[in-house]
C-alpha cells in the first residue's frame, strides 16, 4: 500500500490555487507517520510506498530523514519492498537534500507551471512575489541529482496562452517528464478560454510530434496517457483512482482519507475519513471503494468511456460534491483533448514512427513484420 504523508500544512509559497488546508503550520508528529508507515507495510502484500507530501514536505526535511530510515528498517524486518516518492515545489532543495533523495531513491515531482509569466501568475511567495526565479536557479542542480525529475504544470485561465512558450521553456531547461493538470475548480473558466485552450493543445501536439520525430525520449502525460488508453487498455473504474484500496492519504492528525484532495478544510471532506492510524480502517473504506467502482450514470453510452478522466472519484467529488457525478467542465475538456491526442497518434501511425510504435504497441515488431514498415 502507498501512504501519502501530509507532513505539514505549512508551505513557503502561497499558490493561488492551493487546496491544502490554510497555512496554519500543523505538523505530523513522527509517531503518527511511523504508524502510517506500519500500516502501509501491513497492507502492502510485500510492497509498500511512502510518499512525502504537504504543504511543502521539504520544510520537514529532518522528519523525512528519520522516516526514511524507519521505513527502510521496518520494511527489511517484514520482508517487504519499500519505495519512496515526494511532491514538492522544489524551491527549498539543497545539495544535501538532493543527495539524500538520490541515495534513498526518493523519486519526486516538482511544481513548475512554465515560463516566468505562467509560473508567477499563480505560484507566489507569502509576500505575493513570483517564485519562478527561486526554482529556475535550482533546476540545473535538481536535474543533476535527478534527471528523471517530473514537472507538474497546472493550467489555469491565466496561463492558457503561455502553454506553448512554457513547454519550450521546460524542455530547454532539460526536464523530460511533464504532467499537465487543468485547474478545473478555477472560477474564471469560460467557453472562450476553452477555445484558446484547444488552440494551445494543438500547439503542444505539434511540439510533441516534433520531439517524437527527432527521436527524443520523454513523457508528456497530456498525450501519452490518452494514447495509452487507445493503444493498450481502456481505464477501468477503481484502478487509477482506487479510492483508498492501495493508496491512502494521512492527515497530520493521523486520520486516513482516500486521496490528498480530502485532506482539506472543506466541511464535507470529514465525511470521507476512512480510518485512523491508531485504529486502522473503518467499514466506510470498503463502501467508498465500491461506490467509486459502481459506474458513472452521466456517461452511459459515451464513446469516450475508458479514455476519459471521469474515473477520478476524488475530482468528481471536488467539483460536484458526488463521487460518481461527472463535472461538465471535465466532460468538455475530455471531449476536446481525446480527439487531439488521437490525431497525434494517427499521424505517427501513418508515419510508421518506430519510437511511437515501440512505446505504445507491445506487438510492434509483429506489425513491422507484416509490412507496416
Ligand atoms: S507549493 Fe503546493 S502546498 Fe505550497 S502553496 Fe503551492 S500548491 Fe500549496
Ligand atoms: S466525455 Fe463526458 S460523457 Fe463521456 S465519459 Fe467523459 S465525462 Fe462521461
Amino acid at each position: 500500500m502507498k501512504v501519502i504523508l501530509h507532513l505539514t500544512t505549512n508551505c513557503n509559497l502561497r499558490c493561488r490555487y492551493c487546496y491544502a488546508p490554510a497555512k496554519r503550520d500543523v505538523a505530523m508528529p513522527p509517531e503518527t507517520a511511523k504508524k502510517a508507515i506500519d500500516l502501509a507495510i501491513q497492507h502492502g502484500n510485500g510492497s509498500a510506498c511512502v510518499s512525502y507530501f504537504g504543504g511543502e514536505p521539504l520544510l520537514r526535511f529532518d522528519a523525512i530523514r528519520e522516516l526514511t530510515a524507519y521505513a527502510t528498517a521496518r520494511a527489511r524486518e517484514r520482508g517487504s519492498q519499500m519505495h519512496f516518492r515526494m511532491s514538492t515545489n522544489g524551491t527549498l532543495f539543497t545539495r544535501d537534500s538532493l543527495a539524500f533523495c538520490r541515495d534513498h531513491n526518493i523519486l519526486f515531482a516538482i511544481s513548475l507551471d512554465g515560463d516566468r509569466e505562467a509560473h508567477d501568475a499563480q505560484r507566489v511567495t507569502a509576500e505575493g512575489t513570483g517564485s519562478w526565479a527561486l526554482l529556475d536557479r535550482k533546476l540545473d542542480l535538481i536535474l543533476s541529482y535527478n534527471p528523471h525529475t517530473v514537472a507538474t504544470s497546472v493550467i489555469t485561465p491565466q496561463t492558457v496562452d503561455r502553454l506553448e512558450s512554457s513547454i519550450r521553456y521546460i524542455w530547454s531547461r532539460g526536464v523530460r517528464y511533464i504532467v499537465h493538470q487543468l485547474d478545473y475548480s478555477h472560477p474564471d473558466w469560460t467557453p472562450e478560454h476553452f477555445v484558446r485552450l484547444e488552440a494551445a493543445y494543438r500547439a503542444l501536439a505539434e511540439f510533441y510530434l516534433e520531439k517524437v520525430r527527432a527521436g527524443e525520449a520523454f513523457h508528456m502525460g497530456l498525450f501519452d496517457d490518452k494514447l495509452k488508453t487507445h493503444a493498450a487498455s481502456p481505464i477501468e473504474l477503481g484502478v487509477l483512482c482506487d479510492f483508498g484500496a492501495k493508496k491512502v492519504s494521512v492527515a497530520p492528525d493521523g486520520r486516513i482519507f482516500p486521496c490528498v484532495q480530502f485532506v482539506s478544510d472543506r466541511p464535507d471532506a470529514a465525511n470521507f475519513c476512512i480510518g485512523h492510524v491508531d485504529r486502522g480502517f473503518t467499514p466506510l473504506r470498503d463502501e467508498l471503494i465500491a461506490k467509486n467502482r459502481s459506474g458513472r450514470p452521466d456517461c452511459e453510452g459515451c464513446a469516450l468511456l475508458g479514455r476519459c478522466s471521469n474515473y477520478c472519484g476524488c475530482m468528481n467529488w471536488q467539483l460536484t460534491g458526488k463521487v460518481t457525478a461527472t463535472p461538465p467542465i471535465l466532460c468538455a475538456h475530455e471531449r476536446m483533448l481525446v480527439p487531439i491526442a488521437d490525431e497525434v497518434g494517427n499521424t505517427l501511425w501513418d508515419e510508421r514512427n518506430r519510437r511511437f510504435m515501440r512505446r505504445h504497441y507491445d506487438h510492434f515488431e509483429e506489425l513491422f513484420a507484416y509490412g507496416l514498415d
